[in-house]
């Protein structure tokens, strides 16, 4: 896909909406569960922030990009997702083509719902589907049933034409069996993008002091990789080439909005713990909803933290972020975007990565190779 974005200017933008049914075992996302009653409160004050936030533009910036991530933010009604959907027309101009996104879970994706984000041009639609195991569903505490994924799909697919599926493996309990047939359903109901992760174990989540307990066991690190590999290589014989770590997509279908992150553009972003990054710098708000709200009443910045990186940090970050990107690094970019040639300051890094023979080098890019793949994370650490 190529570098769409040149400028300074941000154009995209990420929209948090903290609202949840109840907190799943394994989530860590800065949400609030069992309170709808605070989501009048919430969208009041995400206006104020946008204000107050655009106030530094001469014009409302025009987006390539929108996404409203979560939490759950079909969690509101229709008249509240119009409230948010109107919000975001106010203080937006969306560019011609634009992909407009939101995080949807099958359970409570109403047709009236459905309805109200077709009249606001909502475009593309990630479902939190996870599994297509009723028993791996329930272990990662979510409400909806196979069959209901199923229905959803079969109601968006005249006034959505571009849904991405999130799934999850290595979920403890989950056999590779059981990921398989997951995945070969996704393929059979042909959405335009997959993403696959891999669960976590996040301090502070249930999963992470049930398995402190030894009441949890962790998948095999061997069956992970298996589920991983076997993911790419079904994937990509059925017409879904993986174009980033955990991303998948039919062809011209990769999200527009990742790869705003992954190229090191500028983005805005609102809501609690969401973070952007603006003129080199990357501020975020605090992450407590409550904090976010009172402070933002307050008339006081809900900025918790901001990193202000030298040029070679940035390089540094830059390149452990696109690295992901499977098409790989742009040497050229990192040093339009940082001053730096990433050939120099990496030298030895570099060196060490290639004898691992975790990635490989071509005139104008740096990437992983099939086996660094696998050891992504490892090669971020080392260059950051
Ligand atoms: S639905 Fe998503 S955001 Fe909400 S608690 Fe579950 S994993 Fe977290």
């Amino acid at each position: 896909m190529k570098d769409i974005y040149d400028d300074n200017q941000p154009r995209s933008a990420y929209v948090h909406v903290p609202f949840c049914l109840k907190r799943c075992s394994y989530c860590d996302f800065s949400i609030i569960a069992g309170r709808d009653d605070l989501i009048p409160r919430y969208l009041q004050a995400l206006e104020l922030e946008i204000s107050q936030c655009l106030q530094k533009f001469d014009q409302s910036p025009q987006l390539d990009t929108l996404f409203i991530g979560g939490g759950t933010p079909t969690l509101l009604s229709p008249t509240e997702l119009e409230e948010l959907l109107s919000i975001l027309l106010r203080h937006f101009r969306l560019a011609q083509g634009a992909e407009y996104t939101i995080e949807a879970n099958p359970d409570g994706l109403s047709i009236e719902k459905q309805q109200v984000l077709k009249q606001f041009g909502v475009n593309r639609i990630s479902l939190g589907v996870q599994s297509f195991d009723a028993e791996i569903l329930k272990r990662l505490d979510r409400k909806h049933s196979p069959q209901q994924v199923i229905g959803i799909l079969e109601q968006l697919s005249s006034s959505m034409p571009n849904i991405s599926l999130d799934l999850i493996y290595g979920v403890p309990g989950q056999s590779l069996a059981s990921w398989q047939q997951t995945i070969q359903q996704a393929i059979q109901l042909q959405p335009a993008h997959i993403s696959t992760y891999a669960l976590t174990f996040e301090k502070g989540t249930s999963f992470w002091s049930q398995r402190s307990k030894g009441k949890l066991k962790q998948v095999e690190d061997l069956c992970e990789i298996e589920m991983y590999q076997w993911t790419v290589e079904t994937l990509q014989a059925s017409g879904y080439p993986q174009y980033e770590i955990s991303n998948f997509a039919r062809p011209e279908m990769e999200s527009r909005h990742n790869c705003a992150y992954w190229t090191g553009q500028p983005y805005l972003a609102f809501g609690p713990g969401a973070s952007r990054f603006v003129d080199g710098t990357r501020s975020t708000n605090h992450r407590s909803p409550f904090t976010w709200m009172k402070r933002i009443e307050a008339d006081l910045s809900p900025i918790d933290y901001t990193d202000d990186l030298t040029s070679e940090q940035r390089a540094r970050e830059l390149f452990a972020i696109g690295l992901g990107y499977l098409q790989g690094v742009e040497k050229s970019r990192i040093e339009r975007q940082s001053g730096h040639r990433i050939e120099s300051l990496l030298e030895n890094e570099l060196i060490n990565l290639k004898q691992k023979g975790w990635i490989e080098e071509t005139e104008q890019f740096i990437r992983l190779t099939s086996e660094g793949k696998l050891f992504a994370d490892a090669v971020a650490c080392e260059v950051i």
